[in-house]
Protein backbone atom coordinates (compact mmCIF):
# COMPACT_ATOMS: atom_id res chain seq x y z
CA UNK A 1 0.00 0.00 0.00
CA UNK A 2 1.20 3.72 -0.89
CA UNK A 3 2.05 5.94 1.58
CA UNK A 4 1.56 9.39 2.05
CA UNK A 5 4.47 11.49 2.67
CA UNK A 6 5.52 15.33 3.17
CA UNK A 7 4.81 16.52 0.12
CA UNK A 8 1.22 15.02 -0.21
CA UNK A 9 -0.56 16.71 2.73
CA UNK A 10 -0.40 20.65 3.52
CA UNK A 11 2.23 21.23 6.41
CA UNK A 12 2.92 24.48 6.10
CA UNK A 13 3.39 26.39 10.07
CA UNK A 14 2.38 23.08 11.77
CA UNK A 15 4.75 21.63 14.78
CA UNK A 16 6.39 18.42 13.45
CA UNK A 17 7.66 15.88 15.15
CA UNK A 18 10.30 13.99 13.12
CA UNK A 19 12.20 10.66 13.46
CA UNK A 20 15.14 10.69 12.06
CA UNK A 21 18.17 8.33 11.85
CA UNK A 22 21.57 10.36 13.83
CA UNK A 23 22.75 6.80 14.92
CA UNK A 24 26.09 8.45 14.18
CA UNK A 25 29.69 7.10 15.24
CA UNK A 26 31.65 9.15 17.59
CA UNK A 27 34.89 9.24 18.77
CA UNK A 28 36.55 9.47 22.32
CA UNK A 29 36.36 13.43 22.16
CA UNK A 30 32.68 13.46 21.07
CA UNK A 31 33.18 13.78 17.21
CA UNK A 32 31.22 12.43 14.74
CA UNK A 33 33.75 10.72 12.54
CA UNK A 34 30.79 10.17 9.64
CA UNK A 35 27.86 12.72 9.37
CA UNK A 36 26.42 10.22 6.72
CA UNK A 37 23.04 9.58 8.07
CA UNK A 38 22.68 13.34 9.58
CA UNK A 39 23.21 14.72 6.03
CA UNK A 40 20.60 12.63 4.26
CA UNK A 41 17.82 13.63 6.12
CA UNK A 42 18.56 17.08 5.41
CA UNK A 43 16.08 16.97 2.10
CA UNK A 44 13.41 16.77 4.39
CA UNK A 45 14.25 19.36 7.06
CA UNK A 46 15.13 21.64 4.49
CA UNK A 47 11.85 21.41 3.48
CA UNK A 48 9.74 21.24 6.13
CA UNK A 49 11.60 24.48 7.12
CA UNK A 50 11.15 26.19 4.27
CA UNK A 51 7.08 25.51 5.09
CA UNK A 52 7.80 27.29 8.27
CA UNK A 53 7.21 24.24 10.28
CA UNK A 54 8.59 24.18 13.54
CA UNK A 55 10.61 21.05 14.05
CA UNK A 56 10.79 18.97 16.79
CA UNK A 57 13.30 16.00 16.17
CA UNK A 58 13.87 12.84 17.78
CA UNK A 59 16.47 10.01 17.52
CA UNK A 60 18.53 7.11 19.28
CA UNK A 61 22.35 7.01 19.67
CA UNK A 62 24.01 3.55 20.22
CA UNK A 63 22.21 1.08 23.50
CA UNK A 64 21.85 3.15 26.54
CA UNK A 65 19.75 0.39 27.35
CA UNK A 66 17.08 2.67 28.93
CA UNK A 67 19.24 5.25 31.21
CA UNK A 68 21.16 7.95 30.16
CA UNK A 69 24.58 7.46 28.95
CA UNK A 70 26.54 11.10 28.77
CA UNK A 71 28.60 9.76 25.91
CA UNK A 72 25.65 8.66 23.95
CA UNK A 73 23.93 11.86 24.41
CA UNK A 74 22.56 13.42 20.71
CA UNK A 75 24.08 17.52 21.69
CA UNK A 76 27.01 16.42 18.90
CA UNK A 77 24.22 15.89 16.59
CA UNK A 78 22.42 19.42 17.47
CA UNK A 79 25.90 21.22 16.82
CA UNK A 80 26.32 19.81 14.10
CA UNK A 81 23.00 20.02 12.24
CA UNK A 82 23.04 23.80 13.21
CA UNK A 83 26.63 23.78 11.10
CA UNK A 84 25.15 21.91 7.94
CA UNK A 85 21.62 23.92 7.97
CA UNK A 86 22.49 27.26 9.36
CA UNK A 87 19.52 27.49 11.51
CA UNK A 88 20.15 27.02 15.54
CA UNK A 89 19.05 23.94 17.11
CA UNK A 90 18.24 24.05 20.55
CA UNK A 91 18.93 20.80 22.96
CA UNK A 92 16.45 19.43 24.89
CA UNK A 93 17.33 18.23 28.28
CA UNK A 94 15.57 14.58 27.94
CA UNK A 95 13.37 13.63 25.03
CA UNK A 96 10.08 13.84 27.48
CA UNK A 97 8.81 16.23 30.76
CA UNK A 98 7.91 19.42 31.71
CA UNK A 99 10.99 21.17 30.45
CA UNK A 100 11.48 19.44 27.24
CA UNK A 101 7.18 19.88 26.42
CA UNK A 102 7.97 24.29 27.22
CA UNK A 103 10.71 24.14 24.90
CA UNK A 104 8.59 22.33 21.99
CA UNK A 105 5.32 24.78 22.92
CA UNK A 106 7.84 27.49 22.46
CA UNK A 107 9.51 26.58 19.06
CA UNK A 108 8.63 29.31 16.41
CA UNK A 109 8.35 28.46 12.78
CA UNK A 110 11.50 27.85 11.01
CA UNK A 111 13.19 26.72 14.12
CA UNK A 112 14.20 23.38 15.44
CA UNK A 113 14.59 21.48 18.28
CA UNK A 114 16.15 18.10 19.05
CA UNK A 115 15.20 16.08 21.89
CA UNK A 116 17.49 13.90 23.40
CA UNK A 117 18.21 10.36 22.81
CA UNK A 118 14.83 8.42 23.02
CA UNK A 119 16.61 4.97 24.19
CA UNK A 120 17.45 6.77 27.86
CA UNK A 121 14.08 5.55 28.34
CA UNK A 122 13.40 1.93 28.71
CA UNK A 123 9.72 2.68 26.87
CA UNK A 124 10.74 3.24 24.09
CA UNK A 125 11.98 0.35 22.51
CA UNK A 126 9.08 -1.24 24.70
CA UNK A 127 6.45 1.16 22.74
CA UNK A 128 5.26 2.35 25.93
CA UNK A 129 1.73 3.69 24.86
CA UNK A 130 2.32 6.80 27.88
CA UNK A 131 5.61 7.20 26.73
CA UNK A 132 4.32 7.83 22.66
CA UNK A 133 1.70 9.85 24.10
CA UNK A 134 3.90 12.28 26.06
CA UNK A 135 6.16 12.30 22.70
CA UNK A 136 3.27 13.18 20.11
CA UNK A 137 2.07 16.21 22.64
CA UNK A 138 5.03 17.77 21.25
CA UNK A 139 3.75 18.24 17.78
CA UNK A 140 0.19 18.31 15.72
CA UNK A 141 1.81 15.75 12.84
CA UNK A 142 4.65 12.74 12.92
CA UNK A 143 7.27 12.26 10.35
CA UNK A 144 8.85 9.28 9.85
CA UNK A 145 12.15 9.38 8.42
CA UNK A 146 14.94 7.04 9.85
CA UNK A 147 14.36 3.90 7.73
CA UNK A 148 17.11 2.18 9.41
CA UNK A 149 14.54 1.71 13.05
CA UNK A 150 10.84 1.00 10.90
CA UNK A 151 11.31 -2.71 11.12
CA UNK A 152 11.04 -2.34 15.12
CA UNK A 153 7.47 -1.62 16.72
CA UNK A 154 9.13 1.09 19.00
CA UNK A 155 6.97 4.52 20.63
CA UNK A 156 8.95 6.43 17.87
CA UNK A 157 8.27 4.35 14.75
CA UNK A 158 4.81 2.74 15.97
CA UNK A 159 2.96 4.22 19.21
CA UNK A 160 3.26 7.97 18.43
CA UNK A 161 1.14 7.12 15.28
CA UNK A 162 -1.85 6.29 17.30
CA UNK A 163 -1.76 9.88 18.62
CA UNK A 164 -0.76 12.31 15.36
CA UNK A 165 -1.22 11.95 11.70
CA UNK A 166 2.16 10.31 10.20
CA UNK A 167 3.50 10.72 7.03
CA UNK A 168 6.80 9.47 5.34
CA UNK A 169 9.88 12.04 4.59
CA UNK A 170 11.75 12.18 1.43
CA UNK A 171 14.75 9.26 2.72
CA UNK A 172 11.79 6.86 3.76
CA UNK A 173 9.97 7.59 0.50
CA UNK A 174 13.10 6.99 -1.14
CA UNK A 175 13.54 3.32 0.58
CA UNK A 176 10.41 2.75 0.04
CA UNK A 177 10.06 3.49 -4.11
CA UNK A 178 13.58 1.02 -4.45
CA UNK A 179 12.94 -1.64 -2.27
CA UNK A 180 9.10 -1.74 -2.96
CA UNK A 181 9.54 -1.63 -6.60
CA UNK A 182 12.35 -4.30 -6.55
CA UNK A 183 10.31 -7.03 -4.54
CA UNK A 184 6.95 -6.09 -6.18
CA UNK A 185 7.72 -5.47 -9.95
CA UNK A 186 11.20 -5.51 -10.71
CA UNK A 187 12.26 -4.52 -14.27
CA UNK A 188 13.41 -8.00 -15.73
CA UNK A 189 15.84 -9.66 -15.38
CA UNK A 190 16.12 -9.41 -11.46
CA UNK A 191 19.42 -10.32 -10.03
CA UNK A 192 19.75 -10.75 -6.22
CA UNK A 193 23.48 -10.99 -5.04
CA UNK A 194 23.57 -12.76 -1.52
CA UNK A 195 26.78 -13.04 0.41
CA UNK A 196 27.95 -12.33 4.34
CA UNK A 197 28.81 -15.12 7.02
CA UNK A 198 25.57 -16.69 7.58
CA UNK A 199 22.88 -18.50 5.40
CA UNK A 200 20.91 -18.41 9.35
CA UNK A 201 20.46 -14.47 9.16
CA UNK A 202 19.84 -14.30 5.44
CA UNK A 203 17.27 -17.46 4.74
CA UNK A 204 13.82 -15.53 5.02
CA UNK A 205 15.43 -13.34 2.09
CA UNK A 206 16.73 -16.00 -0.24
CA UNK A 207 12.90 -17.49 0.61
CA UNK A 208 11.32 -14.89 -0.75
CA UNK A 209 13.37 -13.99 -3.05
CA UNK A 210 13.38 -17.14 -4.63
CA UNK A 211 9.37 -16.26 -5.69
CA UNK A 212 11.13 -13.28 -7.55
CA UNK A 213 14.33 -13.37 -9.10
CA UNK A 214 15.33 -14.52 -12.32
CA UNK A 215 19.16 -15.27 -10.94
CA UNK A 216 20.16 -15.79 -7.34
CA UNK A 217 23.85 -15.71 -6.95
CA UNK A 218 25.67 -16.52 -3.75
CA UNK A 219 28.83 -15.81 -2.25
CA UNK A 220 30.44 -15.28 0.65
CA UNK A 221 31.30 -17.48 3.55
CA UNK A 222 27.24 -19.19 2.59
CA UNK A 223 28.82 -20.78 -0.38
CA UNK A 224 30.12 -23.70 1.81
CA UNK A 225 27.25 -24.59 3.30
CA UNK A 226 25.72 -24.71 0.03
CA UNK A 227 28.62 -26.32 -1.47
CA UNK A 228 29.20 -29.29 1.57
CA UNK A 229 25.27 -29.85 0.76
CA UNK A 230 26.25 -31.15 -2.62
CA UNK A 231 28.76 -32.86 -1.40
CA UNK A 232 31.90 -31.02 -1.91
CA UNK A 233 35.07 -30.59 0.64
CA UNK A 234 35.04 -27.36 1.84
CA UNK A 235 37.97 -27.71 4.16
CA UNK A 236 38.28 -25.28 6.95
CA UNK A 237 35.12 -22.84 5.65
CA UNK A 238 33.22 -21.32 7.74
CA UNK A 239 29.92 -23.92 7.18
CA UNK A 240 26.48 -23.60 8.95
CA UNK A 241 26.57 -27.53 9.87
CA UNK A 242 22.72 -27.52 10.92
CA UNK A 243 21.61 -25.64 7.76
CA UNK A 244 22.51 -28.11 5.28
CA UNK A 245 19.18 -29.27 4.88
CA UNK A 246 18.41 -25.98 4.58
CA UNK A 247 21.03 -25.22 1.71
CA UNK A 248 19.28 -28.82 0.07
CA UNK A 249 15.89 -27.09 0.08
CA UNK A 250 17.02 -23.80 -0.94
CA UNK A 251 18.95 -25.72 -3.99
CA UNK A 252 15.36 -27.82 -4.36
CA UNK A 253 13.50 -24.96 -4.81
CA UNK A 254 15.46 -23.11 -7.09
CA UNK A 255 15.58 -25.55 -9.73
CA UNK A 256 11.59 -26.15 -9.26
CA UNK A 257 11.56 -22.51 -9.87
CA UNK A 258 13.81 -22.73 -12.92
CA UNK A 259 15.81 -20.15 -11.72
CA UNK A 260 19.32 -19.73 -12.65
CA UNK A 261 21.28 -20.47 -9.22
CA UNK A 262 25.03 -19.32 -9.30
CA UNK A 263 27.53 -20.39 -6.79
CA UNK A 264 31.25 -19.77 -6.72
CA UNK A 265 32.95 -22.08 -9.09
CA UNK A 266 36.41 -21.11 -7.87
CA UNK A 267 37.86 -19.98 -4.33
CA UNK A 268 40.67 -18.09 -3.29
CA UNK A 269 41.90 -19.96 -0.21
CA UNK A 270 44.34 -19.15 2.62
CA UNK A 271 45.65 -20.74 5.29
CA UNK A 272 44.81 -18.39 7.97
CA UNK A 273 42.19 -15.43 7.57
CA UNK A 274 45.04 -12.85 7.89
CA UNK A 275 46.75 -10.46 6.66
CA UNK A 276 49.96 -11.77 4.19
CA UNK A 277 48.90 -14.89 5.05
CA UNK A 278 49.33 -18.07 1.94
CA UNK A 279 46.68 -18.04 -0.24
CA UNK A 280 45.96 -19.73 -3.80
CA UNK A 281 43.00 -20.63 -6.32
CA UNK A 282 41.43 -23.59 -6.46
CA UNK A 283 38.82 -24.71 -8.23
CA UNK A 284 35.32 -26.85 -7.05
CA UNK A 285 37.24 -28.54 -3.56
CA UNK A 286 38.95 -26.82 -1.21
CA UNK A 287 41.40 -29.14 0.35
CA UNK A 288 42.29 -30.04 3.95
CA UNK A 289 43.21 -27.25 5.85
CA UNK A 290 42.50 -24.29 3.95
CA UNK A 291 39.83 -21.96 4.37
CA UNK A 292 37.58 -20.09 2.04
CA UNK A 293 38.31 -16.40 1.87
CA UNK A 294 37.09 -14.77 -1.23
CA UNK A 295 35.73 -15.89 -4.92
CA UNK A 296 38.48 -16.71 -7.89
CA UNK A 297 38.26 -14.66 -11.18
CA UNK A 298 36.15 -17.38 -12.89
CA UNK A 299 33.58 -16.84 -10.51
CA UNK A 300 34.03 -12.82 -10.70
CA UNK A 301 33.78 -13.31 -14.84
CA UNK A 302 30.62 -15.76 -14.28
CA UNK A 303 29.03 -13.34 -11.42
CA UNK A 304 29.94 -9.96 -13.75
CA UNK A 305 28.17 -11.67 -17.19
CA UNK A 306 24.71 -11.89 -14.74
CA UNK A 307 25.27 -8.34 -13.60
CA UNK A 308 25.69 -6.77 -17.29
CA UNK A 309 22.37 -8.71 -18.32
CA UNK A 310 20.10 -7.86 -15.44
CA UNK A 311 17.83 -4.66 -15.64
CA UNK A 312 17.13 -4.74 -11.30
CA UNK A 313 19.88 -5.71 -9.11
CA UNK A 314 19.75 -6.57 -5.32
CA UNK A 315 23.28 -6.96 -3.48
CA UNK A 316 23.32 -7.99 -0.13
CA UNK A 317 26.65 -9.31 1.92
CA UNK A 318 30.62 -9.27 0.75
CA UNK A 319 31.65 -11.74 -1.24
CA UNK A 320 34.49 -12.59 1.20
CA UNK A 321 36.31 -11.30 4.17
CA UNK A 322 36.60 -7.73 2.06
CA UNK A 323 38.15 -6.30 5.80
CA UNK A 324 41.00 -7.68 4.61
CA UNK A 325 42.51 -6.53 1.53
CA UNK A 326 44.11 -9.54 0.13
CA UNK A 327 40.62 -11.29 0.34
CA UNK A 328 38.77 -8.18 -0.97
CA UNK A 329 39.24 -8.26 -4.63
CA UNK A 330 35.95 -10.39 -5.29
CA UNK A 331 34.03 -8.08 -3.58
CA UNK A 332 35.15 -4.99 -4.96
CA UNK A 333 34.52 -6.58 -8.63
CA UNK A 334 31.22 -6.89 -8.00
CA UNK A 335 30.98 -3.34 -6.66
CA UNK A 336 32.27 -2.37 -9.91
CA UNK A 337 30.30 -4.67 -11.91
CA UNK A 338 26.90 -2.95 -10.33
CA UNK A 339 28.37 0.55 -10.92
CA UNK A 340 29.12 -0.20 -14.79
CA UNK A 341 25.24 -1.87 -14.57
CA UNK A 342 23.73 1.48 -13.45
CA UNK A 343 25.93 3.40 -16.08
CA UNK A 344 23.93 1.34 -18.93
CA UNK A 345 20.55 1.60 -17.17
CA UNK A 346 20.29 -1.15 -14.66
CA UNK A 347 18.50 -0.12 -11.52
CA UNK A 348 21.17 -1.38 -8.22
CA UNK A 349 20.38 -1.37 -4.87
CA UNK A 350 22.65 -2.19 -1.82
CA UNK A 351 21.78 -3.24 0.95
CA UNK A 352 23.45 -4.30 4.56
CA UNK A 353 26.26 -2.14 6.21
CA UNK A 354 29.07 -4.28 4.65
CA UNK A 355 28.18 -4.83 1.17
CA UNK A 356 27.47 -0.34 1.89
CA UNK A 357 31.52 -0.60 2.87
CA UNK A 358 32.46 -2.58 -0.04
CA UNK A 359 31.14 0.33 -2.28
CA UNK A 360 32.72 2.70 -0.50
CA UNK A 361 35.97 0.97 -0.67
CA UNK A 362 35.47 0.76 -4.11
CA UNK A 363 35.14 4.12 -4.45
CA UNK A 364 31.97 3.81 -6.61
CA UNK A 365 29.29 4.75 -4.13
CA UNK A 366 28.02 7.66 -6.30
CA UNK A 367 27.40 5.66 -9.35
CA UNK A 368 24.89 2.68 -7.78
CA UNK A 369 20.78 3.93 -7.97
CA UNK A 370 19.94 3.55 -4.24
CA UNK A 371 22.22 2.42 -1.26
CA UNK A 372 19.62 1.81 1.52
CA UNK A 373 20.11 3.48 4.91
CA UNK A 374 18.69 0.24 7.09
CA UNK A 375 20.96 -2.95 6.82
CA UNK A 376 18.31 -4.49 9.29
CA UNK A 377 15.45 -2.88 7.87
CA UNK A 378 16.14 -3.49 4.21
CA UNK A 379 17.15 -7.10 4.54
CA UNK A 380 13.41 -7.53 6.19
CA UNK A 381 11.38 -5.29 3.36
CA UNK A 382 13.22 -7.92 1.02
CA UNK A 383 12.05 -10.99 3.40
CA UNK A 384 8.47 -9.13 2.15
CA UNK A 385 7.83 -8.49 6.02
CA UNK A 386 5.67 -5.68 7.05
CA UNK A 387 7.69 -3.22 8.69
CA UNK A 388 5.79 -1.58 11.62
CA UNK A 389 7.25 1.80 11.03
CA UNK A 390 6.04 2.14 7.54
CA UNK A 391 2.73 0.31 7.95
CA UNK A 392 1.42 2.90 10.20
CA UNK A 393 1.98 5.72 8.24
CA UNK A 394 -1.58 7.06 6.83
CA UNK A 395 -2.10 5.23 3.38
CA UNK A 396 -2.07 7.55 0.26
P1 LIG B 1 26.92 -10.68 7.25
O1 LIG B 1 26.83 -9.80 8.45
O2 LIG B 1 26.23 -11.99 7.38
O3 LIG B 1 26.55 -9.93 5.96
O4 LIG B 1 28.45 -11.08 7.11
C1 LIG B 1 29.45 -10.15 6.83
C2 LIG B 1 30.77 -10.77 7.16
O5 LIG B 1 30.94 -11.96 6.44
C3 LIG B 1 31.96 -9.90 6.85
O6 LIG B 1 32.55 -9.47 8.05
C4 LIG B 1 32.89 -10.83 6.08
O7 LIG B 1 34.23 -10.78 6.53
C5 LIG B 1 32.32 -12.19 6.37
N1 LIG B 1 32.67 -13.15 5.33
C6 LIG B 1 32.43 -13.07 4.02
N2 LIG B 1 32.98 -14.11 3.37
C7 LIG B 1 33.60 -14.87 4.29
C8 LIG B 1 34.37 -16.06 4.25
N3 LIG B 1 34.62 -16.67 3.08
N4 LIG B 1 34.85 -16.56 5.41
C9 LIG B 1 34.60 -15.92 6.57
N5 LIG B 1 33.89 -14.80 6.69
C10 LIG B 1 33.41 -14.26 5.56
Amino acid sequence: MAKLNITDVELSNKKVLMRVDFNVPLDKQQNITDDTRIKETLSSIKYLLDKKCSLVLCAHLGRPKGKPVPEMSLKPCAAHLAKLTGVKVQMAPDCIGAETKKMADALNPGEILLLENLRFHPEEEKNDPNFAKELSSMAEVFVQDAFGTVHRAHASTEGVTKYLPAYAGFLLKKEIDYLGKAVENPDKPFVAILGGAKISGKIDVISNLLNKVDTLIVGGAMTYTFLKAQGLSIGNSLVEDDRLDMAKEVLAKAKEKKITFLLPIDHLIADKVEAGAKSEIVMENIPAGMIGVDIGPKTIALFTEAIKRAKTIVWNGPMGVFEINDFAKGTIAIANALAEATATGATTIIGGGDSVAAVAKAGVTSKISHISTGGGASLEFLEGKVLPGIAALKDK
